[in-house]
């Protein structure tokens, strides 16, 4: 369709009043105003230029594993680098340069087989790399930010840059990367036997499966563990384990996932947020602060 205003000429890639629902992992949220594909590093300028010229938001979106949009939507324009280009991983000898739309979990896969260690922390952990580098994506086993050496990005006047691992801080569930695309990295691994990091890997997952609602609609933990301390246990012990506001529960499984069940409003869960944090700063006068990314 013919897009007239800021995005005119970039119908291929760009469209208006886009539902992000089907794009989270939650799969709940309103529209974006303008959902941009770009399909290469001309088209992904063109539209973040657009953007700056006429003063228009930008976010970036991975997999919507570790998001919950508003029901309203976004009045912005939400970037997805899905397309071809932006899903390449390429190993050479220890190193592995991928892109930013990348899936984790054939990384893990890839690296595995090819007999090299480093990654196999992600096992269960859904999104793109992108996603993964902005948030450290990791746990107990690791963390995605322990094997980056190089990240490139993006700033959104189109001015691409690297930063390298003397410079780049990645730290619990954050980075100090400020641009705000993240286009492809360079991860630097370690040669194994492929058997034993698959063993490792299965390790990893059964713990996951075992221990997170994996096959329910959720975003991951909606907060930080504070100071150390297990925000999932301090939810349990508030006595909010299985509370319902309309279609969302705090699980059962893991206290620090809420459950978005069918019919579930963004609404519903951001209610749930707030009774979670005002009851266990009652109990523990401890602030949880949000880990999932809120585009409301
Ligand atoms: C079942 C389940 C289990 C999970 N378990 C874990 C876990 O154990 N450990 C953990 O760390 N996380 C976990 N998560 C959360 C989530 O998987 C991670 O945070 C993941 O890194 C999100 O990646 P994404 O691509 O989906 O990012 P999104 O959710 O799409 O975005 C997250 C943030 O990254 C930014 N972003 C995404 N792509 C780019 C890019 N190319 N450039 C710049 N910014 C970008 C977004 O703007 C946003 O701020 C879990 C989630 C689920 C649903």
């Amino acid at each position: 369709m013919q897009l007239v205003g800021p995005f005119s000429g970039l119908e291929s890639f760009v469209r208006e009043n886009e539902p992000l629902a089907p794009h989270t992992w939650y799969r709940i949220g309103g529209p974006a105003k303008w959902f941009v594909q770009p399909r290469s590093v001309e088209e992904l300028k063109d539209a973040a230029i657009r953007c700056v010229e006429n003063g228009i938001q930008i976010y970036v979106l991975g997999l919507g594993a570790n998001l919950l949009v508003g029901d309203d939507g976004v009045n912005g324009a939400v970037f997805r680098l899905d397309a071809d280009h932006w899903k390449t991983a390429e190993i050479n000898g220890i190193n592995v340069e991928v892109g930013a739309g990348a899936d984790m979990q054939k990384l893990v896969l890839k690296t595995v087989r090819a007999g090299l260690a480093g990654v196999e922390c992600l096992a269960g952990i859904p999104g793109t790399i992108g996603g993964g580098i902005r948030m450290n994506a990791g746990g107990k086993f690791g963390d995605l930010g322990a094997v980056v050496t190089r990240v490139t990005v993006m700033a959104a006047d189109g001015t691409i840059f690297d930063r390298t691992k003397d410079d780049l801080v990645f730290d619990y569930r954050s980075t100090n990367i400020s641009a705000p695309f993240i286009l492809g990295a360079t991860l630097e691994l370690d040669e194994e036997d492929p058997d034993r990091i698959m063993k490792r890997t299965k390790e990893i997952w059964m713990y996951k499966r075992n221990t997170q609602p994996l096959n329910a609609k959720n975003c991951g933990c909606i907060f930080k563990n504070p100071r150390g301390l297990s925000a999932g246990a301090l939810i349990d012990q508030a006595g909010l384990k299985g509370m319902v506001i309309g279609g969302a529960e705090v699980s059962t499984k893991h206290a620090n996932f809420i459950i978005a069940h069918p019919g579930c409003k963004a609404d519903d869960v951001m209610r749930l947020v707030k009774i979670i944090r005002e009851k266990v700063w009652e109990k523990n006068q401890i602030h949880l602060e949000s880990e999932v990314k809120v585009w409301a």
